[in-house]
């Protein structure tokens, strides 16, 4: 089994790179974003709860959040693994993880991160923005609170996960085939 971390500011590519691990991999995508996204088009109460925080670009709850990505594991049983997108992005959801995964003996192969610098995050998600309508991408005040968050919350899970020997670092900089070369020559030392 592997699973995956992909990890990285808002725009990195996490995304569009999970999609081609996945694909290679035979594994499934959980991306929380995606997830909340969702809930707010069927109206639920989760997506109600979640959309009050992302139109302000701050992070869901954990407790929320982690809950929906325990259900989400559980759902999909006997599979060859998984790439968690946008999760976890705090130390209290790496550490709930952790302990999720232990009690159903899975672990954590390795953490990828994405990175590239936030002037061109910033051009990449004006872009995204009008491409998919998405408002917490068109608004430059909510993409720099949402780098804020990274920079507060997630930033320090890098020192959690190369502490226990799991960080890798790709550059996010580049094309879409250039930094799928990177992760292929990675995915080839990880596995
Ligand atoms: P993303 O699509 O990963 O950029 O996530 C979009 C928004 O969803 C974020 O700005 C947060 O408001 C929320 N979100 C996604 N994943 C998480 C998470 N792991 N913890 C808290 N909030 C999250």
């Amino acid at each position: 089994m592997i699973n995956l971390i992909l990890f990285g500011k808002p725009g990195a590519g996490k995304g569009t790179q999970a999609e081609f691990i996945k694909n290679t991999y035979n594994l499934i995508h959980i991306s929380t974003g995606d997830l909340f996204r969702n809930n707010i088009k069927n109206k639920s109460q989760l997506g109600v709860l979640a959309k009050s925080y992302m139109d302000k670009g701050d992070l869901v709850p954990d407790q929320v959040t982690i809950d929906m990505l325990k259900n989400e594991v559980s759902i999909n049983r006997n599979v060859n693994g998984f790439i968690f997108d946008g999760f976890p992005r705090t130390i209290s959801q790496a550490q709930a993880l952790d302990f999720f995964l232990e009690s159903i003996k899975m672990e954590i192969t390795a953490t990828i991160s994405l990175e590239a610098e936030d002037s061109i995050l910033e051009k990449r998600l004006i872009k995204r923005g009008h491409l998919s309508g998405r408002t917490d991408d068109q608004d430059i005040d909510k993409i720099r609170n949402r780098f804020k968050e990274y920079n507060i919350k997630t930033a320090p899970l890098k020192q959690y996960y190369s502490s226990i020997d799991k960080l890798h670092i790709v550059n996010g900089i580049g094309e879409i085939h250039e930094i799928r070369d990177s992760l292929s020559k990675l995915m080839n030392q990880i596995r």
